[in-house]
C-alpha cells in the first residue's frame, strides 16, 4: 500500500490531490470509504477535537481500523486542527498517520515555536505534521476568525526551515464554514503562486474549500432547513488548484454534512411513518458516496490514484 509520503510528491509531479475528509460517525466514515473506493482513490480520514471528543478515541481508532480492513484503498488517519501540543500528542500516541497543529491565530514566533514542537515529537514516531500559516475567515468546528490574512510567502518559506512541518495550510482566500462568500468566491493564485517560488515542490493545503453545492442547499431548504445564502467556492477554482498548483490536499467538511443531511431531510419528509434509522442512514451515506466519487474524479482528479 502506498503511504503518505509518497503522495507528498506524486500529487504535485502528476498534478492531483488528496480529499481530506472529516467524519463524525460511522455513516460518514463509510460514505467516504465507499465513494473512494468507488474512484480507487487514496483518502484522508479527518477527525477535528471536537469530533475526537464526541465520538471518544476508541471509537475513532476502531471505526478507522474497520474502515481499513474492509476497504482496499491507502486510507490514513489524521488529526484536523489540533490546537495544543498535548492534543496532536495524543494523536500521535494513538497512531495516527498525520496531525494538524494549528498555530495560525498565535503571533508568527509562537507559531513556529509550537510547531516545531509537536515535528520533533511526532517524527520521532513517524508521523508526518501538518502546520498553517495565514489566517482563514469563518466558523469551523471550534476554529473561527472574523477576517481572511492571506499567507505571506516569506513567512511560508522561513516558517518551513525553521519548524520542518510537512505540509502547509495557506490562506488564499478560502474560508471555513457554509456562508463563506456574499459574492462570488475568488482564490487568489497569485499568493499561491509566490508561495510556490518559495517552496518549491513543497506539499500545500487548502482549508475552507467545500463547494456547498446548491443542489444540497435547495433540498434541505425545501425540507425545513433554514440555509439561506449558503455559497462555497467553484469546484472549477478548485479543480485548478489540484492541476495546476503544488496543493496535496484539500479539506472538505460542509459538503459531507450538506450531503447527509439533504438525503436525511428529504426522506423524513418522504416517509414519515419510518423509524427504522437504517433506511435513512443508508441513502445519506449513498449520497455522501456519490459526492466523494465525483469530488475524487471531477475536483481533485485522484480517480485510480490508489
Ligand atoms: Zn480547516
Amino acid at each position: 500500500m502506498k503511504t503518505l509520503d509518497f503522495y507528498f510528491k506524486d500529487s504535485i509531479k502528476n498534478h492531483y490531490c488528496l480529499g481530506a475528509y472529516n467524519f463524525v460517525n460511522m455513516e460518514v466514515l463509510k460514505g467516504i470509504c465507499m465513494g473512494s473506493a468507488k474512484t480507487n482513490s487514496p483518502c484522508l480520514t479527518s477527525v477535528s477535537e471536537g469530533a475526537f471528543k464526541y465520538m471518544g478515541e476508541e471509537f475513532v481508532l476502531n471505526l478507522f481500523k474497520s474502515a481499513k480492513n474492509e476497504f482496499n484503498i491507502p486510507l490514513f488517519l489524521h488529526l484536523d486542527h489540533g490546537k495544543s501540543f498535548e492534543m496532536c500528542k495524543k494523536a500521535v500516541d494513538l497512531g495516527f498517520d498525520s496531525v494538524m497543529i494549528d498555530g495560525s491565530s498565535l503571533p508568527f514566533e509562537e507559531n513556529v515555536a509550537l510547531t516545531k514542537k509537536v515535528v520533533d515529537y511526532a517524527h520521532k514516531k513517524g508521523v508526518f505534521v501538518e502546520a498553517e500559516l495565514g489566517v482563514l475567515k469563518g466558523v469551523e468546528d471550534l476554529v473561527s476568525a472574523d477576517k481572511n490574512i492571506y499567507t505571506k510567502k516569506e513567512e511560508a518559506k522561513k516558517f518551513v526551515e525553521e519548524t520542518g512541518c510537512d505540509t502547509l495550510a495557506v490562506a488564499i482566500g478560502t474560508s471555513h464554514g457554509a456562508y463563506k462568500f456574499k459574492g462570488k468566491a475568488e482564490l487568489r493564485f497569485d499568493i499561491l503562486s509566490g508561495i510556490e517560488n518559495e517552496l518549491k515542490n513543497y506539499p500545500l493545503v487548502l482549508h475552507g474549500a467545500s463547494s456547498v453545492p446548491q443542489k444540497y442547499v435547495e433540498i434541505i431548504n425545501s425540507h425545513g432547513g433554514k440555509l439561506a445564502g449558503a455559497k462555497g467556492v467553484d469546484d472549477e477554482l478548485l479543480h485548478e488548484a489540484c492541476t495546476k498548483h503544488n496543493i496535496f490536499k484539500i479539506n472538505t467538511d460542509t459538503d459531507l454534512r450538506l450531503a447527509y443531511f439533504s438525503a436525511l431531510r428529504a426522506n423524513l419528509d418522504e416517509q414519515p411513518e419510518n423509524i427504522d434509522l437504517r433506511k435513512f442512514n443508508t441513502l445519506a451515506i449513498e449520497e455522501i458516496a456519490n459526492y466523494v466519487a465525483y469530488k475524487n474524479e471531477h475536483v481533485f482528479n485522484c480517480a485510480n490514484k490508489a
